[in-house]
């Protein structure tokens, strides 16, 4: 229901929650983080509310690093619980997924078919992640663009390789998503009051269009693979 990303030189959980907290009002269920955290994706993800995952953390340890992404869910496939709270992953990707894919059955029985039955959760999310994977050849780009051309339905993702360290991808189809910039840091959001404390200028993803998020600066793709400029907008209001 909320998607947020962080690339920069503060503490990437301590600004995924608070990004996610702008973004409560959008309502949801379960909640959840992956950061690299020496050059390794740590997840972190619960069902209930933000606070019920700060809490997890504090118990059982908080990802420290300077790239991740982060979820809230209002579950549309599978229950609320925490297996199927977002992050969801696939043997190399992990992703977290706003909207509805249409086709995921179809998407899931071709991967079974083609031997990939590592299924943990009920969601159409974890379908996208193991699709990635199937496709991943080590080109990010090349892999999203194939799996955005067999997603039927509406989302944005915000997505991470493990062997991408430290860069964050994300996407949009239906679902809302911008890329805010600072300096020398980079966001992704829902929703521009998810990270207005932070800056006021930000980029509109538009259907298809790739934004790959590193060193704190940002370059945007096409859904046919060319690197594009965008224009950035200021917000005129404050928190
Ligand atoms: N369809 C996905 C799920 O049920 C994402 C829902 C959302 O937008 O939060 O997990």
């Amino acid at each position: 229901c909320g998607i947020v990303g962080y690339v920069g030189p503060r503490d990437c959980t301590d600004v995924l929650v608070s990004a996610l907290t702008k973004l409560e009002y959008r309502g949801y269920d379960s909640a959840g983080i992956a950061v690299f955290e020496d050059g390794k994706i740590a997840v972190a993800k619960t069902k209930g509310r933000l606070s019920d995952l700060v809490n997890k953390m504090e118990k059982e340890g908080k990802p420290h690093g300077h790239a991740g992404i982060g979820h809230t869910r209002w579950a549309t496939h599978g229950e609320p619980s925490d297996v199927n709270s977002h992050p969801h992953s696939g043997r190399r990707v992990t992703i977290v997924h706003n909207g509805i894919i249409e086709n995921y059955k179809q998407l899931k029985q071709f991967l079974i078919d083609n031997e990939r039955t590592e299924f943990l959760s009920d969601t159409d999310t974890e379908v996208v992640a193991q699709l990635l994977d199937f496709y991943y050849d080590g080109n990010p780009i090349r892999c999203i663009r194939k799996v955005l051309h067999e997603l039927r339905g509406s989302f944005a993702l915000g997505i991470v390789f493990a062997d991408r360290p430290d860069t964050v991808y994300a996407v949009r189809c239906e679902s809302p998503l911008i890329v805010g910039q600072g300096t020398g840091e980079v966001f992704v959001a829902s929703d521009v009051p998810a990270i207005i404390k932070y800056t006021k200028d930000y980029y509109l993803l538009e259907y298809g269009e790739i934004a790959v998020l590193k060193n704190g600066s940002v370059h945007f793709c096409s859904l046919h693979g060319r690197m594009i400029e965008k224009e950035l907008h200021t917000a005129d209001w404050d928190e």
